[in-house]
């Protein structure tokens, strides 16, 4: 994995994984630009985590909501009212800071003064105006979470596909929290994408479910590469637990700056749905909310065996997914001595995840025939669905090999005179893990490239 911060940072930028945002105009703090390989491993991480939620499993839905919404969601949720973190200023370096780790002793981070005021709340909601006309009454926020807008279609979803309990909602989209101090690179940002999963269970059965997916959680960063002594439970307690949450569970990974959190698990009990019903008065529900003034809907479901409306238990996986990109990069950066005394740098993503699944490359540049066949066998492999199959035309394989073995590029293809000239048109592969070399029919590489990536 990864030493340093740094060796991902410059990696990200030279091969075109991450940028920073608006780097012409000296940069914004907190924003990232997702490059030409960045894009490709995000849409990958997304994939798999759609794959893992919805389609392999019978008990989840899919939805994208609105990132702009109605006010009164954040009245209702909470957000407007406590979504904050403390902050304090510096009098002696005059920056501000995010005190929730200072606790008692307060030493500014900056410069290390501990000539500091009192924290004071800070509202990391984005607030934006909707509409030509600026008034008291005019404005909105850009979502912190996603979450909101599961919550806020649950009826819609319940009345299109019938759903019964247990059964989950899925989302991926951007979120925004206009944090005091970003940094740490793309783990701390001010715009950022969550995956988020709201399940839904009867009361008394959330323990369980909670405990489910703790554990599913865990394996399924397991399954993007990241290794078991790399990742660890935290037990939120006390007064680092959300005020809606009974218990939560953070999945940490070790990252170059320390083991921080990748994803929580919270059990958010009928506090969401119970704050943006209507007729609350007619459920028992058993978390402290707001009295709603403004729902239209009831967000309960029919217990048919006890014969009457609920509001349900919701557990909720929430995982960014900048930061598990990050993790992902931590995980699979690779420095590698090789025999010959050079070394080499390899990112070792899982076969899934890699940007480019087959770069193919013509050994001779001007060569007519090595070129037709390199793309033919392009245009075939790129139908096979797997991903962005790369034709490369540089003419110089090594220098290619280093730099696919340094953006995680699985296979190699190489094309020269054997494959114009013998029969079954050979064709060299190359392995980005074990660099060995074999020789494969051009007919036989699709079925080839097919079980190298399924399996
Ligand atoms: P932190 O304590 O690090 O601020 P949080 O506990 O506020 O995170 P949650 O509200 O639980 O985070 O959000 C769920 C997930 O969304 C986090 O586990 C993290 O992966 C991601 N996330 C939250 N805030 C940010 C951010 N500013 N930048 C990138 N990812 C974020």
């Amino acid at each position: 994995p990864a030493k340093t911060m740094d060796e991902l940072v410059s990696l990200c930028k030279r091969r075109g994984f991450i940028f920073q945002g608006s780097e012409i105009y000296g940069g914004m703090q907190g924003a990232y630009d997702y490059g030409p390989l960045g894009i490709e491993l995000k849409n990958n991480l997304k994939a798999a985590w759609w794959r893992s939620m919805v389609y392999e499993r019978d008990d989840v839905e899919g939805l994208d909501a609105a990132i702009v919404q109605n006010k009164h969601v954040y009245k209702y949720s909470g957000h407007e009212d406590t979504f904050t973190d403390p902050m304090v200023d510096c009098h002696e370096c005059k920056s501000r800071l995010r005190a929730d780790h200072m606790k008692d002793i307060k030493v500014c981070d900056n410069c290390g003064s501990t000539n500091v005021t009192e924290p004071r709340d800070f509202n990391l909601m984005f607030k934006t105006n909707v509409g030509p006309m600026v008034n008291e009454d005019s404005y909105t926020y850009l979502r912190p979470e996603t979450a909101q807008g599961i919550f806020t279609n649950f009826k819609n979803v319940v009345d299109s596909t019938s759903r019964t309990l247990p059964f989950g909602i899925a989302q991926i989209g951007k979120s925004f929290r206009n944090e005091i101090t970003p940094r740490n690179f793309i783990f701390r940002v001010r715009e950022f994408e969550q995956m988020e999963l709201e399940f839904f269970c009867k009361p008394g059965e959330d323990e369980k479910w909670h405990e489910f997916w703790v554990g599913a959680r865990k394996q399924w960063w397991l399954d993007q590469g990241l290794a078991e002594e790399n990742i660890q439970f935290e037990y939120v307690t006390g007064d680092d637990l959300s005020h809606y949450s009974k218990s939560t569970v953070d999945i940490l990974y070790k990252f170059p700056h320390g083991f921080e959190e990748l994803e929580g698990v919270a059990n958010r009990t009928d506090y969401d749905l119970g704050s943006h019903t209507k007729a609350q008065d007619e459920f028992e529900i058993t978390a402290k909310v707001k009295k709603n003034e403004h729902s239209t809907a009831k967000l309960a479901i029919r217990d048919l065996e006890a014969n009457k409306w609920e509001i349900p238990f919701c557990i909720e996986p929430s995982a960014g997914l900048d930061r598990g990109l990050l993790a992902v990069m931590t995980e699979a950066y690779t420095e590698e001595e090789l025999p010959n005394g050079t070394t080499r740098t390899v990112l070792k993503f899982k076969p899934h995840l890699a940007p480019i699944k087959v770069a193919i490359m013509p050994l001779k540049k001007n060569k007519p025939e090595i070129v037709a066949l390199a793309k033919e066998l392009k245009n075939k492999l790129q139908k096979l669905g797997l991903g962005r199959i790369l034709y490369e035309n540089t003419g110089n394989v090594g220098k290619g090999y280093r730099r696919h073995d340094e953006v995680g590029t699985p296979i190699c293809v190489t094309v020269d005179f054997d494959s114009i000239e013998q029969e079954g048109a050979p064709v060299t592969v190359r392995d980005r893990d074990t660099m060995e070399q074999i020789v494969v029919k051009a007919a036989d590489l699709p079925a080839y490239v097919i079980n190298y990536f399924i399996n």
